[in-house]
Formats: structure tokens, C-alpha cells, sequence
């Protein structure tokens, strides 16, 4: 498994394993499933409702602690220094774990300063390997890092073939965080899985679109957390090492991109009136 090194030094795979609406049931088995396939990172978060379910999974699989790269966020609703502190013992509670390899901030609403000093905290305290943000679009990340202590080692954004964050990726580069793609396949939205192009590429490779997709973003640098219930895709999603796209291939899909999101702009009002209303 390739690597990727984060600002602080910390070592991070490049291919994880997500599992955002994996319902609580049959998420400690997706884990195992996903572990014993040979992924060593889990994103998950707070909101998810399985933290519990995965620190199942991390006691369970057999896998030394320090050879497994645990993500979770903190949620809207414990934003704020001391609603983030006691969050983060409740993942940590949760989780089965003494420390948490990467701890993101969620969403950039509500008091995110309050909530990204208590990770700081967290960090100096060796509770938090690295710490970081996700769907801060350039200017909220410009503004936070400008601000804090420790660098968000991190931005976990929307990135796939269609929404490929040209501009918020210059800018992480020049900042020195690193992209995590959330939605590597766009959950199968635009018809994901039938594109020409990918398909095209594919058969060249003697690969699924979601290898090909998953690929593109890997030479892009991106670290990729696909998510699959299935233990046969999940074997597919991390079969992606044995072969190389050209560059002729890389720019092909690069004209895939259509610039914008295809689920929600966190700038767009009506987004954030969202959020606003799920916390009810
Ligand atoms: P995704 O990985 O783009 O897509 C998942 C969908 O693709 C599922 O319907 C899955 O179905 C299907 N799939 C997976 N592998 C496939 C394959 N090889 N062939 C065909 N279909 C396949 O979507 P996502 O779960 O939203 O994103 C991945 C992870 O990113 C999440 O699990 C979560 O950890 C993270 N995320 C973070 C945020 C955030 O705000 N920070 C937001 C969204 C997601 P099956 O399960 O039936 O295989």
C-alpha cells in the first residue's frame, strides 16, 4: 500500500475504506470484511452513527492497533471547545481506542474555531495522530489556517472524475494539507459507472470504471476512500496498484471535470438552511 505523508510527518494510506451509511447492523462486518481484503484505513465519523461498530471491528480483527489508520469527525452539533472535547473522548470511548489516527472537523458550521482549539489540545495530548477539516472550501480554509496553532494536516472535500477541485487543490498544495476525496464515485450519480470514457479506458486495462476512477485520483496525489457493503467490490475498489494510467489516459478523464459539485455547495444558502434543519 502506498502512502501518502501528511504535514506533520504522519503516514497515511492512500486507499481507505469509508463507511458512511453502512447502517450500524452491518457495519462491524463490512469492517472485518474490508480489513481482512487488506485495508488498514476506516473513515468514519461521528454522524455516521457506527463509531461503535467499527471500534468493534478495530478489537476484533486481529490487526496490531498501529498497523490500522482510524478517521472520524466531529459533528455540528459538538462543535464548540468543551461539546468537541467531551466528543472526542466519546469517539475515542466508542472507537475501542486510545488514540484516533486523524480527527477532522465535519462541516465549517457553528463555533469551528472552538472546536478545531480542542483538537489542537487533543493533538499536543497524543489523543489525535493529525488533525483536520472536511467541505472547508478555499476561503474557509485559507481563513482557519491563518488562525491556528497546527496546520490542518488534511481537507476531506467532494472529489471524483466529474468535480475534480482544480482550484481547491492548487490552493491545499500551496497551504500544505492534504486532499482526501469523499464520494470517489460521485455515489454513482450521472451515471457514474456507465461513463464511455471510463468504460474505454478500462478495457485497456482490462479494469472497471471504478478501478479507472479510482486510479485517476491516486496519480493525482488524492488519498481515496471508497465505500462498498460488498465484499467483492471492496476487493475490486483495492485492486488498483497493478497498473498505470498514461498520460494521455490522465488527461482524458481530466476533461470529465465539470467544476462543480454534483450533491451541494456548502456556500450555497440553501445548503447551510440545510444543515440548519437536520440538526432540529
Ligand atoms: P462512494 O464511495 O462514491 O460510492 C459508494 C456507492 O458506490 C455505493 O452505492 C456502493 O454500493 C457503490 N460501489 C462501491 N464500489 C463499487 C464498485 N466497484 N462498482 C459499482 N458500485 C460500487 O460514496 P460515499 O460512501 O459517499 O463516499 C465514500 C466515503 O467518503 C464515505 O463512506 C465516507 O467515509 C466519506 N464521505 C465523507 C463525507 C464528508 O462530508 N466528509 C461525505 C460523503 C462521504 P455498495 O455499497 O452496494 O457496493
Amino acid at each position: 500500500m502506498e502512502n501518502i505523508t501528511l504535514n506533520n510527518g504522519i503516514k497515511m494510506p492512500i486507499l481507505g475504506y469509508g463507511v458512511y451509511q453502512i447502517p450500524s447492523e452491518a457495519c462491524e462486518q463490512c469492517v472485518l470484511d474490508a480489513i481482512s481484503v487488506g485495508y488498514r484505513a476506516i473513515d468514519t465519523a461521528q454522524a455516521y452513527g457506527n463509531e461503535e461498530q467499527v471500534g468493534n471491528a478495530i478489537i476484533k480483527c486481529g490487526i496490531p492497533r498501529q498497523e490500522l489508520f482510524i478517521t472520524t469527525k466531529i459533528w455540528i452539533t459538538s462543535a464548540g471547545y468543551e461539546k468537541a472535547k467531551q466528543s472526542i473522548a466519546e469517539s475515542l470511548r466508542k472507537l475501542k481506542t486510545d488514540y484516533i489516527d486523524l480527527l477532522l472537523i465535519h462541516q465549517p458550521f457553528n463555533d469551528y474555531y472552538g472546536t478545531y482549539r480542542a483538537m489542537e489540545d487533543a493533538y499536543e495530548q497524543g489523543k489525535v495522530k493529525a488533525i483536520g477539516v472536511s467541505n472547508f472550501y478555499p476561503d474557509r480554509l485559507i481563513d482557519l489556517e491563518h488562525f491556528v496553532r497546527i496546520k490542518p494536516a488534511v481537507n476531506q472535500i467532494e472529489t471524483h472524475v466529474f468535480q475534480q477541485q482544480k482550484v481547491a487543490r492548487e490552493v491545499m498544495q500551496k497551504l500544505n494539507t492534504q486532499i482526501i476525496s469523499w464520494g470517489p464515485f460521485a455515489e454513482g450519480k450521472n451515471n457514474f459507472f456507465q461513463n464511455s470514457v471510463l468504460i474505454e479506458i478500462g478495457k485497456t486495462h482490462q479494469k472497471s470504471v471504478a478501478q479507472i476512477a479510482l486510479r485517476f485520483l491516486i496519480q493525482n496525489g488524492i488519498i481515496v476512500i471508497p465505500k462498498s457493503t460488498q465484499k467483492a467490490r471492496m476487493k475490486e475498489n483495492f485492486d488498483v496498484f497493478n497498473f498505470t494510467l498514461s498520460e494521455q489516459e490522465m488527461a482524458r478523464i481530466a476533461t470529465l471535470d465539470t467544476g462543480h459539485s454534483l450533491f451541494f455547495s456548502h456556500q450555497n444558502p440553501k445548503t447551510v438552511e440545510w444543515f440548519m434543519s437536520i440538526l432540529q
